[in-house]
């Protein structure tokens, strides 16, 4: 048993020791994850999460997979070292492994220590290769936090103070908000106008993901990529896959993201899933590109270094040995039917999406507004919890479930997922989930039009706390004051 600091300790030291900037899920009751075992989670006191969102951000495989463990105890007790000076057969032999899985002439690889360096590295490489300096990404992207890669990101909440260096910000292929729907080729008609009209007719290259993950696991309409990576050509760039959420079989249907649209890229980035929780991302792409960094000394200390890299190669052995590619779209898509099942239960469901293991289930009040339900979202995403059961939350809204487990996830898991959110969803139909707000309200059932009245105001007072810097006891009491009043 974990006789370690509570929640609340840890809380108290993060807030004295640690950035303000570091947020956590489940604000007002943060969980204390002190064990992991494939698609379970274990809190301070031994309760058992399932975990539906983990798999993005650490796991691959399942947490603390033996196979992955061994590998990495057994590099760390012979050897661990920068990358670079001696030889070592582990980054030798996940290099050639990895360079297996990557269709067509992509056969050079570089380590880095996470995706934004490998992006940062990728865009380089393009720059340096074509002389050419204007990279085009999309609306609603995630590729980074360094100075670049956060020029590519293109959200605004994600967003510093950065000189945007020869970017441009293409209109998004989302088929639920987009304004051309489901029709790639006119989206793709938007990156050569930017090119035409915003360039000197030649660029470095185009980044985008095959599913925006950050964005709210967004699949990019179909016909998308071909459109545009021909358009991206024909202006002499290079066109960059960040795979770092959607690869490594996380689509089921194919190992890529980028294989589902039939488009072969010049630069894959990845990172994330690829080490199943080690530090590690990497960059591949073709002998001829990968010559632009001998012009220069490249150097990176812990990229690619042989514990990170042993952990890579065991992470590719467990998906081929235990057919987790497989796993993904048969569970993947048992998942998807029944989220859609569940979108025509309940109106709140706006949109059921993704490919997968990387699904996406968006929250809206108005379905031909497609207002987004944040409060809602926050609030089934707290009560899931409760259930035991763990879902990410994205969108440039907030107001989307990103589901993305570890590849080993079952159908018995898909079936108590959904099952918990069509409980979840059940107890909030028809009333506001005031609780959310901290409020121990609703003496009466709301009526429709008072949900409407009551959103609307509260909206309003949304405003105000961003914009007064209120504490928790000012917020209360400006809420408290519009839900008396109906
Ligand atoms: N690309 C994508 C698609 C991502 O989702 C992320 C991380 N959310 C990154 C790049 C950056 O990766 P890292 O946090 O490892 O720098």
């Amino acid at each position: 048993p974990y006789t370690g600091p509570s929640a609340v300790d840890i809380l108290s030291k993060r807030k004295e020791y640690l950035s303000p900037s570091m947020f956590y899920f489940y604000d007002k009751r943060p969980v204390n994850m002190v064990d992991g075992r494939m698609q379970y989670l274990f809190d301070e006191n031994g309760r058992r999460y399932l975990d539906a969102f983990g798999g993005i951000a650490t796991v691959s495989c399942g947490h603390c997979h033996p196979d992955v463990v061994d590998a990495i105890i057994n590099q760390t007790k012979r050897l661990q070292h920068p990358t670079i000076l001696y030889l070592n057969n582990a980054i030798a032999d996940f290099a050639e492994a990895l360079a297996n899985k990557l269709p067509g002439n992509l056969k050079v690889v570089f380590f880095t220590n996470s995706g934004t360096e490998a992006n940062e590295l990728a865009m380089m490489m393009a720059r340096l290769y074509t002389g050419c300096h204007d990279i085009i990404s999309l609306r609603n992207a995630y590729h980074g936090n360094a100075a670049g890669t956060m020029g590519t990101t293109a959200q605004s909440n994600w967003k510093f103070n950065v000189i945007q260096s020869g970017v441009h910000h293409a209109v998004n292929p989302d088929p639920y908000r987009g304004v051309f729907g489901s029709e790639g080729d006119k989206y793709a008609k938007d990156v050569q106008d930017l090119i035409q009209f915003g360039t000197s007719g030649n660029i470095a290259g185009f980044i985008s993901e095959a599913i925006q993950g950050v964005g709210g696991n967004i699949e990019l309409a179909p016909g998308y990529l071909p459109a545009v990576y021909s358009t991206i050509k024909k202006a002499g760039g290079l066109c960059l896959a960040d795979e770092v959420q959607a690869g490594f079989a996380r689509t089921g249907s194919h190992f890529w993201g980028f294989e589902n649209q039939g488009v072969v890229p010049d630069i894959v980035t990845m990172a994330k899933g690829i080490g199943n929780g080690i530090p590690l991302g990497a960059v591949v792409t073709t002998p001829e590109i990968a010559e632009v960094l001998t012009r220069r000394s490249y150097f990176n200390t812990f990229g690619g270094n042989p514990v990170c890299t042993a952990a890579g190669l065991a992470v590719l052995k467990v998906i081929e040995k235990e057919k987790l590619q497989e796993n993904a779209h048969v569970v993947g898509s048992h998942l998807k039917d029944r989220l859609t099942a569940l979108k025509d239960k309940y109106d709140l469901i706006g949109d059921v999406r993704g490919r997968g293991l990387m699904l996406g289930v968006e929250l809206v009040t108005d379905h031909m507004l497609k207002t987004p339900a944040k409060l809602e979202t926050i609030h089934i995403m707290d009560e899931l919890k409760e259930i035991g059961v763990l879902v990410g939350k994205g969108g440039f809204y907030g107001n989307v479930f990103r589901i993305t487990p570890p590849l080993c996830f079952t159908k018995e898991d898909a079936d108590f997922l959904v099952d918990a959110m069509d409980y979840t969803m059940a107890k909030i139909k028809g009333s506001l989930p005031v609780r959310y707000l901290g409020i121990p309200l609703v003496t009466r059932k709301l009526t429709e039009n008072d949900c409407v009245v009551l959103i609307d105001k509260i909206k309003q007072r949304l405003h105000h706390w961003s914009a007064r810097n209120l504490n928790y006891a000012g917020r209360i009491e400006l809420i408290s004051s519009v839900l008396f009043s109906v």
